[in-house]
């Protein structure tokens, strides 16, 4: 069997596929043409599996719920404690409507999940468990166990543990893969990965918009949970970091690869959203207004499959691709073996 991994991609695709891989013992080298179009720098961190299911996502579901077990595993094998940013989530949802729209969505997923833990609560009870919350919520539900990371955090840990463990990461700009050395290689490029996989990996992009905001001397503290909430028909999240939280995200079909300006619409709706769930935010500093793309399959599941004898492919992974990372590490190790 072949032992030298050439990976095209340092995004946390690539990045935990390396991990793995020079875990199991391949010589890993990682081609990384930078941060500027990589989801994962622009992402919310969220580990979003509950809080995600759709009606009519089943797969996804049972994927998200996998990679969500082994979540633990991955974060101790990072060992870095401040990847971790939240434990738990608040699904709220501002209008009875939205809280109906909630509802339905929590009933598909305890029909695939009987075990997950959602408490249904009233308004007054969310705000008991998280403070900074404004008032007048419909309701909504508690998720305990499903936190979020902060994502650039998570690129730098999943670096320095791949290349503490021998494997390494360069920057290249990889325009033909069948030319990479190694007897595998991974196509883990995100939306670039279409151009090198060839026509039977179609990815398109979908644009979101995310701030980022920073807790001053005078504000109240970030949330202890990450909130998703439900506004007039729109979801918006907060999602807590050491020092402030992300807020996102829009999501519309981006207008090419450099589509990622956000539009001022996408910023002014995030932020009176934001603030309408947590009014204490109007006082933190907003220090980053920005767009990423989403590498996005047809069926919306991730595609993890090989090219050929020598070339596997790992993207697809859309609204999800952090929360994925794990189950997608271990599918590409069982496709290595
Ligand atoms: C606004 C927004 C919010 C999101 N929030 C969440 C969230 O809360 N939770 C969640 O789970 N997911 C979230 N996502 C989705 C998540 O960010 C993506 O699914 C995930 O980051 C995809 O990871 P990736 O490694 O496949 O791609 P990327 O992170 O895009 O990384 C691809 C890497 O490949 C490199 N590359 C591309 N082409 C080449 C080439 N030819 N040669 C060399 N290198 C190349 C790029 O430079 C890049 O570093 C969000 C996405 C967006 C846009």
């Amino acid at each position: 069997m072949g032992r030298e991994l050439s990976v095209v991609g340092g995004g946390v695709i690539g990045l935990a596929c390396a991990l793995a891989a020079t875990d199991a013992g391949w010589t890993t080298t990682v081609h990384d043409a930078g941060p500027r179009a990589r989801a994962t720098h622009v992402a919310g961190g969220m580990l979003g599996c509950l809080g995600e299911g759709q009606p009519g996502e089943d797969r996804l579901l049972d994927l998200s719920s996998q990679s969500a077990a082994l979540w633990p595993d991955f974060l101790g094998r990072l060992g870095d404690p401040a990847v971790h940013t939240a434990s738990d989530s608040i699904l709220m949802a501002a209008s009875g409507t939205d809280f109906a729209y909630l509802d339905d969505q929590v009933a598909f997923v305890r029909d695939r999940l009987p075990a997950a833990s959602l408490r249904r609560s009233t308004g007054s009870e969310l705000r008991r468990a998280e403070p900074s919350l404004g008032r007048g919520l419909a309701g909504g539900y508690l998720a305990e166990g499903e936190g979020a990371v902060d994502n650039r955090l998570l690129i730098d840990a999943l670096a320095a543990a791949l290349r503490a463990s021998g494997g390494q990461v360069v920057d290249a700009t990889v325009d033909d893969p069948t030319e990479l050395p190694g007897d595998r290689v991974l196509i883990a490029a995100g939306l670039g990965s279409a151009a090198l996989a060839g026509a039977g990996v179609p990815v398109h992009g979908e644009k979101g918009e995310i701030l980022r905001l920073r807790r001053t001397r005078w504000s109240v503290p970030p949330p202890r949970h990450v909130i998703r909430g439900r506004r007039h028909g729109r979801p918006v999240y907060l999602v807590p970091r050491a020092d402030g939280v992300v807020v996102g995200a829009t999501q519309y079909e981006a207008q090419g690869p450099d589509d990622r300006r956000p539009q001022a619409v996408g910023v002014a709706d995030l932020l009176a959203d934001a603030i309408a769930v947590m009014p204490g935010l109007s006082s933190y500093e907003l220090v980053e207004a920005a767009a990423g793309i989403r590498p996005c399959s047809a069926d919306g599941l991730p595609i993890v499959q090989r090219i050929d004898d020598r070339m596997l492919v790992a993207t697809g992974h859309g609204r999800n691709g952090i929360a994925l990372a794990p189950w997608t590490a271990s599918r590409v190790m069982e496709l290595l073996a």
